[in-house]
């Protein structure tokens, strides 16, 4: 009952936008279509700023990515990596007090143009949060409606963004742009398909988003609320995150949802699940 209630404000929805499409391909199917691009890497020194007193002095690998959503109604981007000029230091850049170096291969804008898909197509730019490995091509959207939490909005557009550890630099165009500040979970399509889920700890207004594909699943990209496997098995929080508190509420709620969903959980920074993951040009469907 519920799936027809919202199949139904959808086809209203498709009527009104003149688009000629019929109800049956949207009941709990959409053609949706996942594609993890390269958007970066970073070299760790020192893993235990992930996992306070664990693997001191011990380097890790991460991935960065970001992901293209592309939905019958529309086209998502859900985090935009690292800024697109590092491609100019090909030796990368040493953040964090050094302990991170990051690099950038190929750039965001010419995977997009691969896949034939115009920054000014992309109609909704969310990020699970605003550090600049996620908001490093923000501004590349700046006509996209930004869908992000209250708090984070408050922390990244407000008086002093470098206490986050945020630089609108990156992202500042996206806050004169279209913008719909969430409170909580956000069912992006009306459909169930692409929801974003409230998670906040790691930053003020930290999400989560998941994805119910026709083929392969249901996915939740976790963002940054685990950065490893060993950090979700053991519940480590990073010493850097904005709420030590809400990141372990927001780690049960995710879990408790996890387990309800069936979602298999893709850990975005995980070089370990990267590795067997499929990138663009080739997608998730
Ligand atoms: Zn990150």
């Amino acid at each position: 009952m519920r799936n027809f209630a919202a199949a139904k404000g959808l086809f209203i929805v498709l009527l009104a936008g003149g688009v000629c499409l019929s109800m049956q391909d949207y009941v709990g199917n959409p053609a949706l279509k996942l594609y993890v691009i390269e958007c970066g890497h970073n070299q760790v020194t020192d893993q235990s700023v992930f996992s306070p007193g664990v693997n001191i002095g011990v380097g890790r690998e991460m991935a960065i990515n970001c992901y293209l959503i592309r939905h019958p109604l529309g086209t998502m981007i859900w985090g935009t990596g690292l800024n697109d000029g590092l491609i100019d230091k090909p030796e990368g850049i040493r953040v964090a007090n050094d302990n991170f170096l990051i690099t950038v291969t190929k750039t965001l804008a010419s995977q997009l143009e691969e896949i034939g898909v115009a920054p000014a197509d992309v109609k909704f730019v969310s990020m699970s949060h605003m550090h600049p490995d996620h908001s490093g091509n923000g501004n590349m959207f700046a006509g996209a409606t930004l869908l992000i939490q209250q708090e984070e909005y408050d922390a990244a557009f407000g008086d002093d963004p470098g206490k986050y550890a945020f630089n609108p630099k990156f992202y500042g165009k996206l806050g004169a742009g279209p913008v719909i500040k969430l409170t909580g979970d956000h069912d992006v399509f009306q459909d169930g398909s692409v929801v974003i889920k409230r998670s906040i700890g790691h930053t003020p207004g930290h999400q989560s988003l998941f994805l119910r594909l026709p083929e392969t699943g249901a996915v939740l990209l976790s963002g940054d609320l685990w950065h490893f496997a060993a950090q979700r098995e053991h519940k480590r929080v990073p010493k850097f995150n904005f709420s030590k508190e809400l990141t372990l509420q927001s780690m049960e709620r995710m879990e408790a949802f996890v387990a309800e969903s069936g979602a298999t959980v893709w850990i975005e920074h995980d070089i370990d699940l990267d590795r067997t993951l499929k990138h663009a040009p080739e997608y998730y469907d």
